[in-house]
Order: C-alpha cells, then structure tokens, then sequence
C-alpha cells in the first residue's frame, strides 16, 4: 500500500489509531517505531472518572483478574497446602480491602507505564472519542468536550468489546454485575452465582471461591469447556468441583430477580425448572464487538451479522487505509491475538513484512491447576479424519511437580502420524500458561513431536512434561508407563 508522509500539520498524521488496549497501544508504538506521525485516541474511563490507557485488559480484565488470582491462590495454599510442606501458620486471616489495594495498585502502574511507553515512542496520546469520517479524518471529542479534526493517511480502527448483557438477567449494580463488577468486590459474598462456565465464570469463581464463597455456576451448554479438548475439560471439571465449584451444565436462564437483598435466579435444566438464591450473580455469557460511534454514516466501513467490522486476514477494512484490529473483529478475544494484529498492521503500513498466524494462537485459563492449549483439540482432529497420536504425561511423575506440591494434571500432545506434525498441545497443570510457549514456538516454526523429543530440557523443571508427552506419543517416555 503506498505509504504517503503527513504534511506534518498539528493535526495531520501518518497513522491514527482508535483505541488504546492490547490491540491498539502496540499498533500505535510499533507505527511510530516505523517512522511514523502518529496519534492514539482513547476514551477509557474509570468508576472513579479518571482516564487511563490500557483498554479492557489492563483496567478490567487480564491485568486485575490475574492479580486477584495470584492473591486468593496464595490463601488458598496458605489454609490448604502449607500444612504438607510442614508449615504450620496459625490465624491467617482476609483483609480483602489490602487484596484490592495491590490490585488497583498493579492497574495503575501498568497503565500509567502505557501511557509513558506511548510518549517515549512519539506517539501523541489523546484521551477522549474518536468517530472515523470520510477521507480518513477522525473527528476527536476530548473529555473536556473540545472537538479537533485530525486526518490521516492511515486509520486502524482498535475498539474493543463490552461484556454481553443477559435479557433474562439484566445488569444491576451491586448485585447482578458483569467481570468488571466482579473484580471490585469489596467483600466476599457469601453466595455467589456465575452465569457462564467460560473462562471470566472459571477464573472469577475461582477468586471468590478460594476466599469460601459458595459458587454455583449455570453453564447452558450440555459441556463442561465445549471449546477445549475434553479429555482436559474432564480433568479440569474434577478439578473445579474439588475445589468446591457447583457447576451445573445445561442450565438455561430464565430470570433473575432481586428480593430482600438477595437475587433469585431462576433456570431450567434436565429435571425441570429450578432457583437458586445468591448475594451477588456475576453474568460473564461473553462478550461482543464495541462499536458505538465509532464509524460516521460516510466512513464506508461495515459491520458483520454479529456487529464486528468486516476485515480480510490482514486486517483491511475494505476501505483504503482503513484497518481494524482486536477484539471488534473476527477470531479469538485475546489481548495477544490484537496485540499481534497491531504489530501486522503498521508494519504492512510502512511497507514491512507482517502476517498473523491464526493457526498457532495460544489459550490460558488461569485456575489453579491452570489450562492451557494450542492447535487443534482430539475432537476436531478426529474430526478432521487425519491419522493422529496422542502421548500424556501425568504432572504425578514429575520431581518438580511434587516438590511444588502440585502434581494435578497433565501435558498432552497431539501429532499426526506420518510426517509427525506437532497438531495440538494440551496442559493442565502448574504453570500450565507459561509451559504453553514452548508448544507454540515448536507449532510456529513446523516442529515435530521428535524435535521434541530430542531437545534437551533442564531437570527437574515442569518443562519436561511436554518432552516426556511427545515421547509418550511414540510410547517412548522414560519417566511414565506408556500406554
Ligand atoms: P479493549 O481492550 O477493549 O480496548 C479498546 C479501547 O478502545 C478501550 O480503551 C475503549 O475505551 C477504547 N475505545 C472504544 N471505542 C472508542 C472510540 N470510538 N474512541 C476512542 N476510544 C475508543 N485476554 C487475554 O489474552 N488474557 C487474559 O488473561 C484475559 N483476561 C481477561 C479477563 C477479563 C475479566 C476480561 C473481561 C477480559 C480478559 N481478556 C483476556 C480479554 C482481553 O481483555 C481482550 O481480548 C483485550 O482487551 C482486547 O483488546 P482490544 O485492544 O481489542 O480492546
Ligand atoms: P466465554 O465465551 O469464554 O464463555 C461464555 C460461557 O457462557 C460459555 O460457556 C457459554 O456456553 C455460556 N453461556 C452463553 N450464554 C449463556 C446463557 N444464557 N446461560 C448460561 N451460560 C451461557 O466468555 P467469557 O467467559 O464471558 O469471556 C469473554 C471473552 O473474554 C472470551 O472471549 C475470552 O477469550 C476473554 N477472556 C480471556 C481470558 C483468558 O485468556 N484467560 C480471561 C477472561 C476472558
């Protein structure tokens, strides 16, 4: 694409992006990194009025959720674990305001250090709206209600989405709340309902659920984690309900209504209809593309059936020069997957080599034990009809687990057989998340399960699980019986 200079006017640059999260923030850094004049438009505002750059993830999302696990875990371990280690702590106690102290604590830095990251870059960073026009030119309303119009050459459209609101169950604050509600309790309830075993219903039940709320989550699917490989859903359903998770599949929503103080929730699953009552009901059903005046009637861009904005796989609009990225388009809601957007996006721009693959995108669910996987799952393999092997290995038989005292779970390898193409990997486990990049690195780069195989991993790590799995998928492990 030809890829003219700005006049260099006040208003006038190379690229604008609309949008400052995961996906827009590195679009804007890595085009001014490319040489670039550019501007990055955010109206992100806090409860308590204040804006911050960072987008859903680092204010109400990845950042504070995992913040809070990190937390709840350690208390859990505390009541749960540390007897076995031979550690005896004596009235360990809650203060869930300090818990949320460090939480908003880790927020404010990590956006404050966009904001920083943004300017160290050149990139001018400006809070408020933006609405694309015509001709590229994005008409900016700053929170004080002053209005500029800037034009680029270059729009990359970054805005996101919002939590998806249940009819039978509307938001309202403070007892029917969505994640980001539920990220700010400021006690624990006693009773808390999930609607949705997704991954928000699995991770914020969890928080609260290690803290003793009695969680009950209603999932309408018949499934436990439909998405994901279910001979790791199976395990992780084990795992959940150890921990003292009720979640109940095949729950259809039906109403929620708020009575003295409590809400009752009413649904119907295979034996007829139910209620339960909780003190807070957390709806995490999904989320949908954000949109909401973002494109004037003249910009020419359009929107699917579901309300993302149609873009090609390399994330063209349709209209020249008009790019969108992240959540508000197709393929998974995750913050890597925009990040890795933005980053195509200005290096097309500026000429350079830039490409996605959607293929080799990593998942994390961040429980304990956590789950993680990329590439295709048993089932869709199977489906697929291609000739496959599956090596497993039980985190029981590593040294590393047991010394951590988390020996749940499992590493999973899926190859075909044949030219032996690494298809699918598959964890549950400690560290689960962080173990995962090495699966994703040996998909990215087209490797076998032998290379994995042999490729030395330090002992005793948690990294060996995945070279003992692709070695099982030979029935060659060293360190399990194979079978
Ligand atoms: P967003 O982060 O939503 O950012 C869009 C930004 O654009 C916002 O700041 C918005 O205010 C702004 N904006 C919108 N329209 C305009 C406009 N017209 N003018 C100016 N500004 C505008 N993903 C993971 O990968 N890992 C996780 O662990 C994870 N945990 C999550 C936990 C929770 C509770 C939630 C809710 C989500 C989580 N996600 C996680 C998903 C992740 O947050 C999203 O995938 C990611 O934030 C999407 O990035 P984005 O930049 O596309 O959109
Ligand atoms: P999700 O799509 O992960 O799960 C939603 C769940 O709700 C599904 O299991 C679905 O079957 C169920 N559901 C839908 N309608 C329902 C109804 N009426 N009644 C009962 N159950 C219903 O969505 P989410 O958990 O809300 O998360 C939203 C997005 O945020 C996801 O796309 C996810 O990728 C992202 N996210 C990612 C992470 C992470 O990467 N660790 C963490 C949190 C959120």
């Amino acid at each position: 694409m030809k890829n003219e200079k700005s006049g260099g006017g006040a208003d006038s640059f190379d690229v604008v992006v609309i949008g400052g999260g995961p996906a827009g923030y590195p679009a804007a850094i890595r085009a001014a990194q490319n040489k670039l004049r550019v501007a990055c438009v955010d109206e992100w505002k806090n409860r308590d009025g204040s804006a911050a750059f960072g987008g859903t993830c680092l204010n109400a999302g990845c950042i504070p959720s995992k913040a809070l696990l990190e937390s709840t875990e350690l208390y859990h371990r505390v009541h749960e674990e540390f007897a076995a280690h031979g550690i005896k702590v004596g009235g360990a106690t809650l203060d869930v305001a300090q818990m949320q102290k460090r939480k908003n604590g880790i927020v404010r830095g990590m956006t404050q250090g966009i904001l920083a990251l943004l300017k160290a870059a050149g990139v001018t960073a400006l809070q408020g709206h933006g609405t694309l026009r015509a001709g590229r030119r994005v008409e900016f309303t700053a929170h004080d209600g002053t209005r500029r119009e800037l034009s680029a050459q270059h729009v990359v459209l970054a805005s996101g989405s919002v939590p998806i609101e249940l009819r039978s169950a509307p938001f309202k604050a403070p007892h029917i709340v969505d994640s980001w509600g539920a990220l700010d309790f400021e006690t624990v309830p006693k009773r808390l309902g999930v609607i949705g075993a997704g991954v928000i219903g699995l991770e914020l039940g969890s928080v609260w659920g290690r803290l003793g709320a009695e969680v009950v989550v209603l999932e309408a699917l018949p499934d436990f984690l439909a998405f994901a490989d279910q001979q790791l859903a199976r395990e992780a359903l084990k795992h959940f309900k150890k921990l003292g998770l009720d979640i109940r599949l095949g729950a259809k929503v039906t109403g929620a209504a708020l009575a003295r103080g409590a809400v009752e929730v009413s649904y119907e699953d295979a034996k007829g209809a139910q209620r339960i009552a909780v003190d807070r009901l957390v709806v995490a059903i999904g989320r949908r593309p954000y949109s909401q005046d973002l494109l004037g009637a003249d910009s020419g861009v359009t929107l699917d059936e579901r309300g993302f904005i149609r873009v090609d796989e390399a994330c063209r609009t349709g209209v020249e020069g008009v790019w969108a990225i992240g959540d508000c388009v197709r393929g998974p809601m995750l913050a890597h997957k925009g990040k890795e957007e933005g980053v195509m996006v200005a290096d097309l721009i500026a000429g350079r080599f830039g490409e996605v693959n959607y293929k080799v995108i990593p998942s994390v669910i961040y429980t304990a034990p956590e789950i993680a996987w990329v590439g295709l799952t048993e089932e869709q393999i199977k489906a697929s009809g291609r000739d496959y092997k599956s090596g497993v290995f039980p985190f029981l038989a590593s040294g590393r687990a047991r010394a951590l005292e988390q020996a749940a779970g499992f590493a999973k390898i899926l190859a075909a057989q044949g030219d032996d193409e690494i298809l699918g990997v598959h964890i549950i486990g400690p560290m689960a998340g962080e173990l995962i990049a090495e699966a994703v690195l040996a998909m990215e780069y087209s490797a076998s399960s032998e290379d994995l195989q042999r490729t030395i991993h330090a002992h005793p790590t948690l990294a060996e699980a995945l070279h003992e799995a692709a070695l099982a998928a030979d029935k060659r492990s060293i360190d399990s019986i194979n079978r």
